[in-house]
């Protein structure tokens, strides 16, 4: 085994912490669940085809909220959808994460006046860790707020946490 290693770096000791190591682990591979709402969801899907490439991020989306870390609510949320994003919201495990992607997830977007039937901002039912704006926003933009939310995760010290 001690072959495959740099004969540079064989003599070099690394010190960390669990709660570092775990961090730094969990950034590395954030799972994010199979979850399209409207015209911004075709936006996410651009993000994970081949041009932009979600993979070399560690991210492979899931089909089922047991196994997903992240949510991107990538479109409008209307009344009636809310209740069931709140219900796969519960069903993923902690620690777990969101990104509002676009202007509809974020505060209604073209329907914050007139549109009755839409939630003003996702952030009203489930807690949001990253906001990325426009409409929609271009894959290079949703990359930014992942590589946001990566940094978050990255700083977070799970077994240390009071409380
Ligand atoms: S923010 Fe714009 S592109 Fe995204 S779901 Fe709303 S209307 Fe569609």
């Amino acid at each position: 085994m001690s072959e495959t290693i740099d004969p540079g770096l064989r003599n070099n000791v690394l010190f960390t912490t669990m709660d570092k190591l775990f961090s730094w682990a969990r950034q590395g591979s954030p799972w994010p669940i199979t979850f399209g709402l409207a015209c911004c969801a075709i936006e996410m899907m651009a993000t994970g085809a081949s041009r932009f490439d979600l993979d070399r991020l560690g991210m492979f989306f899931r089909p089922s909220p047991r196994q997903s870390d992240i949510m991107i609510v990538s479109g409008t949320v209307t009344i009636k959808m809310a209740p069931l994003l709140r219900r796969l919201y519960n069903q993923m495990p902690e620690p777990k994460y969101v990104i509002s992607m676009g202007s509809c997830s974020n505060s209604g977007g073209p329907y914050w006046q007139y549109g009755y039937h839409v939630l003003k901002g996702v952030d009203q039912i489930v807690p949001v860790d990253v906001y990325v704006p426009g409409c929609p926003p271009r894959p290079e933009a949703l990359i930014d707020g992942i590589l946001q939310l990566k940094e978050k995760i990255k700083n977070e010290r799970i077994f240390s946490k009071k409380g």
